[in-house]
């Protein structure tokens, strides 16, 4: 018997997944159906899902052996309650390189400072040299896989990249810090901080004023992440001072950022619309229809959330 794919991410999301999704699920194998709605919600098997998709309660689909979904933030789903089936993550290959382009584009604009010659008026003549990439320490909150990933293109240019994550971690040519004490040492020594952590209970407002304080004065910050990770009024007083020189923030509590927001307004914010990484279909066509394999072979899924860390 085929097993049944309901793809819910929403209706403006299918003529871009359906054909990937197709030619992705019969390269495994799987005999798979593919359709963009379910008639009977107790005979589909997996659930491609989105935040923004067309369910919000899963009671009814009791034969679903995993939710697939397609964004790597898993925030808006991962405390829904009627959800009681396996639910996975997107890590998708394509994206990361979009994320990593994203990155290393802002760390190089604050690094060389470029805003400088792009924004003084000519005619201006100011010999003002960048230190060389190995004297900039980055520091990269969050060690997953966009956090090692980003931390190892900026590596590879020369800056002296220390991880931070919740775990210990060993990844290769990047020292790894965990825990509080570790997040106070690799913050006293960033001039550009990288945040690249999920929007948890513990991650709420993790960059605070006391965080901030902790800083070389001047340093960058580039929020990819969630807006959440760092306390709003904090990093506008903390820019104010010049304690924090510039931020470059693609992620906010409230999206689209609301037009009367400080942010819009302030010299030394940089604002982007949560673009640093979208989910490319063909290579999150692929993702997802390996997971599906794996569950008909009895295989572990990739990228499970855990519910409990909520991540
Ligand atoms: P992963 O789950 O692979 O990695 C998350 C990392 O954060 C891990 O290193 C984890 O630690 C760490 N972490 C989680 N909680 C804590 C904590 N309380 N204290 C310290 N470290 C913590 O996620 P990804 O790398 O795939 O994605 C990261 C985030 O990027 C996503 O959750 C999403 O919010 C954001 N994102 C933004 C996009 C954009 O376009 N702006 C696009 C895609 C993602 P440990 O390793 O110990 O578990």
């Amino acid at each position: 018997m085929p097993v049944n794919v309901f793809f819910a991410a929403g209706p403006e999301h299918w003529p871009d997944y359906r054909i990937p999704l197709q030619n992705a699920l019969a390269a495994t194998g799987v005999d798979a159906v593919l359709a963009d709605r379910a008639e009977d919600p107790a005979a589909v098997d997996y659930i491609v899902y989105s935040p923004g998709g067309i369910i919000a309660d899963f009671t009814p689909f009791t034969r679903c052996k995993a939710v697939l979904n397609l964004w790597a933030g898993v925030e808006k789903i991962v405390g829904n309650a009627t959800l009681t089936q396996p639910l996975c993550r997107m890590v998708d290959p394509a994206m990361t390189e979009s994320m990593v382009e994203w990155v290393v584009g802002h760390a190089l604009r604050h690094h060389l400072g470029m805003d400088r010659d792009i924004r003084s008026p000519a005619p201006h003549w100011d010999q003002i040299s960048p230190p060389i990439a190995r004297e900039r320490p980055v520091a990269m909150l969050g060690m997953g896989a966009l956090g090692q990933a980003c931390a190892q293109a900026l590596a590879a240019l020369n800056f002296p990249v220390t991880g931070w994550s919740r775990t210990a971690k060993e990844v290769p040519g990047i020292p790894c810090l965990h825990g509080e004490a570790g997040l106070e040492a690799v913050l006293r020594q960033a001039q550009i901080v990288v945040t690249l952590l999920p929007r948890t209970a513990e991650t709420e407002n993790l960059l605070d004023a006391r965080r901030l304080g902790w800083l070389p004065r001047g340093a960058f910050i580039i929020n990819p992440g969630r807006g959440p990770l760092i306390d709003d009024d904090a990093l506008l007083a903390a820019l104010d001072a010049g304690q924090i020189a510039h931020a470059t923030l693609d992620v906010f509590r409230v999206e689209p950022l609301p037009p009367d927001h400080s942010f819009w307004a302030h010299s030394g914010v940089t604002v982007t619309p949560h673009v640093a990484a979208s989910t490319k279909p063909v290579t999150a066509a692929g993702v997802v229809a390996e997971n599906i394999r794996r569950a008909e072979a009895g295989e572990p899924l990739l990228y499970l959330v855990d519910r409990a860390r909520g991540y």
